[in-house]
């Protein structure tokens, strides 16, 4: 370890946002789930959270990892449920406001939420997106205005895009500027990412 690579897992450390998320619904594809890993590394989300590809149609397991998460998955935890209703409800009462982009009679612009209130992006399947009750029990849907002919965007284009707006509504806010985690877990994971 050097004191420079050191130096860098201190500052990335103090950057990290463990009041910003998301919720992977059964994301199939392993670029997909690996893409969005490494944008949730870059925007600082300290722990994704993910419902396995399941229902009969694959294993039950997380997709794995490719070489599209340039190893975002060392840096970013991510965190199984068994499914999206009851992982949305867990959310919740831990303090996140769940934010599912679907399209529906209440949807909004992406850009129209609180960013810098603890927030879970709650993404969906390639193929058949955030079900109808995992969207009725977040706390808004929100929608990326498409003006194209095409109806949707990849999952992981979708998820940079919603969390870079993220990002700039929590830079504006100072959010970046001192670190959000706790003095022991900042002391704890600088030591876990040094010395695995
Ligand atoms: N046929 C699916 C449907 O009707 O929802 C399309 C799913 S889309 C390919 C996969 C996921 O990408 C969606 O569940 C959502 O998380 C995200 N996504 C794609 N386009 C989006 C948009 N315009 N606004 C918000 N999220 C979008």
């Amino acid at each position: 370890m050097t004191p420079e690579r050191y130096a860098k897992i201190q500052r990335v450390l103090a950057l990290r946002q463990p009041t910003l998320t998301v919720l992977m619904d059964e994301v199939n594809k392993p670029h997909n789930f690996s893409a969005i890993l490494r944008t949730c590394d870059a925007v600082g989300v300290l722990t994704a959270h993910a419902v396995p590809p399941n229902n009969g149609r694959e294993s039950g397991h997380l997709p794995t990892f490719n070489a599209t998460s340039g190893s975002a998955e060392k840096w970013v935890n991510v965190q199984a449920h068994p499914d999206a209703v009851s992982a949305v409800r867990a959310l919740q009462a831990g303090g996140m406001q769940v934010l599912a982009t679907h399209l529906s009679q209440r949807s909004v612009d992406y850009r129209e939420p609180d960013y810098t209130r603890p927030t879970c992006l709650l993404l969906g399947a390639e193929k058949w997106g955030v079900s109808d009750e995992a969207a009725d029990a977040a706390d808004a849907n929100i929608v990326i205005p498409m003006f194209g002919m095409v109806q949707s965007l990849n999952v992981s284009v979708a998820a940079a895009t919603i969390l870079f707006e993220a990002q700039r509504q929590r830079l504006a806010a100072g959010l970046y500027q001192q670190p959000q985690l706790a003095a022991a877990d900042l002391a704890r994971l600088t030591f876990e990412w040094a010395y695995p």
